[in-house]
């Protein structure tokens, strides 16, 4: 084995279990994405026994793998493209999004006797997806050969919750789901809180909260909201890797493309066969691995399907011993957030971005 990112389901089911007390109503747990690098059937598998009410997906194939791997939970699909088969999305019970009268007309069309499920998502304030102008010109007719089972939004800045544009948000949401309720449709879900609302704005939570990234053990923004650890969440995935080689090298020896950097010292240099072609950043600088209780930074440029690191002189690594990249930080090692910041990035980034020829094993972590 080269690398594997070692996803901890009970890690998963902690923080399920934190979210759904934190929020006190349904939680949807967000498995986009692969389950945000994690592995989608696995993952929601695990979200499912620990208590989450609902799915959520960004695509509609992420939706309809759900239901081929046997998953009869309600599921929601929030950014299915014009031209979709709707007809499978009814079909398979699977609930869209609808953001424009464009859209409910092409679900509505699909509908038969039997009516597709939809969510109304409305634009509070941060002008992605959603109704905004022409919400006004909603009538109860658009609705007939549908079932109104949600109204949501999305946060702009919840990870800054002292920010007003949360209460603004907010206060139009409130608007939005009154129109809907004078429409007829009183017995809707109201969903509205990401993670880091779920985590801070508790008076956001309405009937359901739709939880990603702290379902996974990580922050939503370590900086305004505090790390993993502060906030009780058990990050699920550590990725680790086998040294491919270990070589000592003089002080003043260039590494890698463009030779950005050199050594300062006699040292050892450590090889691993990881690069940006599985998901690690060519721009990171400042992170690296850990090994027997030492970290070792990058040096060097990332490239495709190789980094290496600067072990140091005393180093007793050696070709084939395991490091980890990134895991929860119990042990020194470096977190997905240290790499998200040595990226320019976020945690958000690092885990998504973790390549296919990565396989996923489901265990407790190693070290
Ligand atoms: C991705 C996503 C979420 C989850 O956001 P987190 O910050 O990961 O909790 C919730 N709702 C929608 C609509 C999303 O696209």
């Amino acid at each position: 084995m080269r690398a594997e990112a070692i996803v901890d389901l009970s890690a998963i089911k902690h923080n399920v279990e934190l979210l759904k007390n934190a929020a006190g109503t349904k939680l949807l747990a967000v498995v986009k994405a692969d389950a945000y690098g994690h592995g989608l059937i696995p993952v929601a598998q695990a979200a499912l026994s620990a208590g989450a009410d609902y799915l959520g997906v960004a695509l509609l194939e992420e939706a309809i793998a759900l239901r081929e791997a046997g998953i009869d939970a309600p599921i929601l699909a929030w950014l299915v493209q014009p031209g979709s088969d709707f007809k499978k999305a009814i079909e398979l019970d699977i609930e869209v999004a609808v953001a424009s009268l464009a859209a409910l007309k092409e679900i509505s069309d699909a509908s038969t006797s039997k009516k597709a499920k939809v969510h109304l998502e409305v634009d509070t304030g941060m002008s992605r997806g959603g109704f905004l102008g022409e919400w006004d010109s909603l009538t109860a007719s658009h609705l007939v050969n549908v079932e109104i089972v949600g109204i949501f939004s999305h946060f702009a800045r919840a990870d800054e919750p002292d920010e007003k544009q949360n209460s603004d948000q907010m206060d139009r949401f409130n608007k939005m789901v009154a129109r809907v309720h004078e429409l007829g449709f009183t017995d809707v879900i109201r969903h509205l809180s990401n993670s880091a609302a779920t985590l801070k704005n508790h008076a956001a939570a309405f009937d359901m909260v739709r939880t990603g990234i702290a379902m996974y053990g990580l922050s939503p923004d370590v900086i305004t909201l505090g790390n993993s650890q502060s906030l009780g969440l058990r990050p699920a995935m550590q990725l680790r890797a086998a040294l491919y080689l270990v070589k000592e090298v003089p002080a003043h020896t260039p590494v890698g493309y463009g030779a950005t950097e050199s050594t300062s010292a006699d040292t050892k240099l450590g090889v691993i066969a990881m690069g940006y072609a599985d998901g690690i950043p060519r721009i990171a600088h400042d992170a690296g691995i850990w090994f027997s209780g030492k970290k070792s930074p990058i040096i060097g440029r990332v490239s495709m399907d190789q980094f290496v690191v600067d072990l140091g002189a005393a180093s007793k690594a050696k070709s084939g011993d395991w490091v980890v990249v990134f895991g929860n930080s119990s042990h020194g090692e470096y977190t997905a957030d240290d790499w998200g910041a040595a990226s320019h990035s976020i945690n958000y980034e690092i885990v998504t971005r973790i390549g296919p020829r990565v396989p996923r094993i489901y265990s407790a972590h190693v070290y």
